[in-house]
């Protein structure tokens, strides 16, 4: 008999600071301590049932097999057409849109497309916690420029000066998680004006698209597919998941140049080569229901209102909530605690989950902001108001 050694090799990491993400971390401890969870972004309603009808009688109907490798033809066209009728841009289903597996798919895909060893691409703090691992993961040097503290609104000041020759990428996310600030058209047009010269792609995570509120204040969402000199360099990310309720589902889209989607697909066939077939025709039958997305930002202020008139009467300072599905509270006249701290404090003696804005900063800055998720059934937000009212 030989005796057989086993012998599991140490590996060397490659994401050295990198833990389990924030948003598992607190949505576990909501769980285990019975918490109300207001952190990780995601609804606790369902989505319509006809988007599951359309999915289901895809699956019935045996549209079970590969779709073509970037997506099923008829939601490509429908995201172009959705795209030329919002944001006046024509797109081309064949060329310049492909459906991903999820936004953060395609973030990362883009990356692993455009981004050299050595490159340097900027993003803009606070932002969300994969973009910095996807860089390194492309051997790409990331480049911090905050957003400025206390409003989040970007300093394109310190924008510009971040743009060296080695550049080759800036991340955008508007409507911006976690700050829940929303890009005005001016900030845009100036963001064009500084990339103009250069040969810098943009990476536009817009997957809070459907969620600004205040129309009635001319507040719209500014697409960088408004605008051709971004248009021209962009790759436009988006979810299905934020829009129609199906965070789990994992079905999204780049939209970009016929130029840039040739690249970003040859990285994409062997990343994940398809995205599963009944989900993708049920959205594309379910796009022709044009109501489902042009009713979400009213859906959404009513939620947004409702928590913020039960927020004021805390002591938690509310920060605006421009767009997305988030609200975030400054805790200092409630507690000494550093965020994170506070957070788990929150959930196991408050009973209401957070997550620590710091969670999105490399160097952990604490600014004593805290964001919430209202996303939930109204029976939600008032359970975790009413916990809440003892601050
Ligand atoms: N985008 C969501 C959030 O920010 C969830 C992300 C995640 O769970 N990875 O909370």
């Amino acid at each position: 008999m030989n005796t057989v050694t086993e012998r599991t090799p140490v590996l060397h990491t490659k994401l050295p600071a990198v833990g389990t993400t924030i948003f598992t971390v607190m949505s576990t401890l909501a769980s285990e301590s019975g918490a109300v969870n207001l952190g990780q972004g995601f609804p606790d309603f369902e989505c319509d049932p006809q988007l599951v009808h359309a999915v289901t009688s895809a699956m019935t109907r045996g549209l079970n097999q590969y779709p073509p490798m970037a997506g099923v033809p008829a939601l490509r066209q429908a995201i172009a057409d959705k795209f030329l009728k919002l944001q006046g841009r024509a797109y081309d289903a064949n060329t310049d849109i492909t459906v991903t597996a999820g936004a953060t798919q395609a973030i990362i895909t883009v990356i692993l497309a455009v981004v050299h060893p050595g490159d340097e691409v900027i993003v803009l703090e606070p932002c969300f916690d994969s973009y910095v691992p996807n860089i390194e993961l492309a051997g790409g040097v990331v480049v911090r420029v905050p957003l400025t503290p206390g409003t989040f609104r970007p300093d394109f000041d310190k924008i510009a000066s971040a743009i060296t020759p080695r550049t080759r990428a800036i991340l955008v996310n508007s409507p911006h998680n976690p700050s829940a600030t929303v890009w005005t058209g001016a900030d845009m047009l100036k963001l064009q004006e500084i990339l103009a010269p250069t040969d810098v792609l943009l990476i536009s995570d817009e997957v809070y698209e459907h969620m600004v509120f205040d129309a009635d204040k001319g507040q719209i969402h500014q697409s960088a597919a408004r605008f051709p000199g971004l248009a021209a360099r962009a790759f436009i990310v988006s979810s299905f998941g934020k829009t129609y309720h199906v965070t789990g589902w994992k079905v999204g889209f780049v939209a970009a140049p016929a130029a840039l989607s040739a690249e970003f697909r040859k990285v994409h066939q062997f990343n994940v080569f398809t995205v599963n077939t009944p989900v993708q025709h049920g959205l594309a039958t379910y796009m022709a229901n044009e109501q489902a997305y042009l009713d979400l930002p009213a859906f959404y202020q009513r939620k947004r209102d409702l928590f913020r008139a039960g927020l004021a009467k805390t002591r938690l300072k509310l920060l605006p909530s421009e767009g997305s599905y988030f609200q975030c509270v400054d805790i200092s006249d409630v507690s000494a605690l550093g965020e994170a701290d506070f957070c788990k404090w929150l959930t196991t003696e408050i009973g209401v989950a957070a997550i620590p804005l710091s969670a999105f900063y490399g160097d952990g800055f604490d600014q004593r902001v805290v964001r919430f998720c209202f996303a939930k059934k109204d029976e939600t937000l008032n359970a975790a108001l009413a916990r809440l009212a003892k601050l």
